[in-house]
């Protein structure tokens, strides 16, 4: 099927789910929920402009047909229906981006620059019709690294955002290239935490053959992003920059359960020159924060806060692709200590995304 049709198609059915997403919205719906829920940030929750629809067709194979037709209709909404949702499960602040895979896939560079000034204006306008529930991450060219820092800048700077969004490689090129080391200065002198969210690589992994469930959030984005994610750890990249932040989501794809062996294996790879001052896990605790976005279960938040440090998970939920009362009862409710649900609930994002400039 031609990408056109889909999106038409997609379109279509779009309306037939709207009814869904009324039984979400529904208030009682929420009454089951745990009776005094927290007050919570989230911040991997996606939103469309409607000249980068295009681009999101590129991700309907890594993702149903169902999803896909119903998330383009959610993602579209900036007002009633998605702050009605937040209001049902205590959400009181919602950093929007842009979803992905966006200019990350766009082989004109010049194009890319102008229409992340575009979307990110689209952003400010809306961000500016309810400062108190919306704030935003830059969608950036990161096709031209300096005008990308630049964007960054105008966009915490003047717009107000929090930090960026990064859907993963941009046309084959990972954020540890030197081409990069001018976007992360700015970026760490801005305090200017970047997502990086998932994305396809430009090939197609032989692994990934004949298992078209396995390509997409089962299996595949995990993982390509769990590796761009130690590609800038063993580039050095936070030891050049210590006050870099990344951000990563889905309890850390994957890397939480794993930072004994990084430390254990790293100094017995085939390295070369490769040198760092500390273990990995040091870079990966220090610079990484990680959100719960699309994962509800104690165990992994057990491990998540465990590894990475209670000061290092905050709550998200991924919307519009997963369900926002799910996760937030799951936060409300997850066995772990009241100082670390507050942190994870709210806390932790406003010292990471520097709420304080905002509220001022
Ligand atoms: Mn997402």
């Amino acid at each position: 099927m031609k990408r056109r049709d889909f999106i038409a198609g997609a379109a279509l059915a779009a309306g037939a789910n709207a009814a869904a997403f009324a039984v979400a919205a529904n208030p009682a719906a929420s009454e089951t929920s745990n009776s005094k829920p927290l007050g919570k940030i989230a911040l991997e929750e996606h939103f469309m402009a409607p000249d980068f629809i295009d681009y999101f067709a590129e991700t309907y194979p890594n993702i149903s047909p169902q999803i896909a037709s119903f998330g383009l209709a959610a993602l579209q909404d900036l007002g009633e229906r998605r702050l009605a949702i937040m209001d049902q499960n205590r959400i009181d602040f919602s950093v929007l981006s842009l979803a992905g895979p966006g200019l990350q896939v766009e082989k004109d560079g010049a194009v890319a620059q102008k229409k992340s000034k575009q979307v990110n204006d689209f952003l400010a306008g809306e961000i500016q019709k309810r400062p108190t529930r919306f704030g935003g991450f830059a969608h950036l060219a990161m096709q031209n690294s300096a005008a990308a820092a630049d964007e960054l800048e105008r966009c915490v700077r003047q717009l107000g955002f929090q930090g960026a969004m990064i859907n993963g490689q941009t046309n084959g090129e990972y954020l540890d290239l030197d081409k990069y080391s001018v976007f992360w200065e700015r970026a760490a002198a801005l305090e200017a935490p970047i997502y990086l969210h998932p994305g396809n690589p430009i090939d197609h992994p032989a692994v990934y053959g004949g298992h078209s469930e396995l390509w997409g959030p089962v299996c595949s984005w995990a993982f390509e992003t769990a590796a761009h994610a130690l590609r800038l750890v063993f580039a050095g990249v936070f030891e050049r920059y210590p006050k870099a932040k990344l951000v990563l989501g889905h309890m850390g794809e994957t890397l939480p359960i794993s930072l004994w062996r990084f430390d254990s294996r790293w100094p017995i790879s085939h390295r070369g020159s490769m040198t760092l001052a500390q273990p990995p896990s040091f870079y990966i605790k220090r610079n990484i924060a990680i959100t719960t976005s699309g994962v509800c279960s104690d165990f992994s938040l057990r491990c998540a806060l465990d590894a990475m440090g209670e000061s290092n998970v905050m709550f998200s939920v991924d919307y519009p692709f997963e369900k926002t009362e799910l996760a937030a009862q799951f936060i409300d409710n997850a066995k772990i200590a009241e100082a670390e649900r507050i942190n994870v609930a709210s806390g932790n994002a406003k010292r990471i995304l520097r709420l304080d400039r905002k509220i001022g």
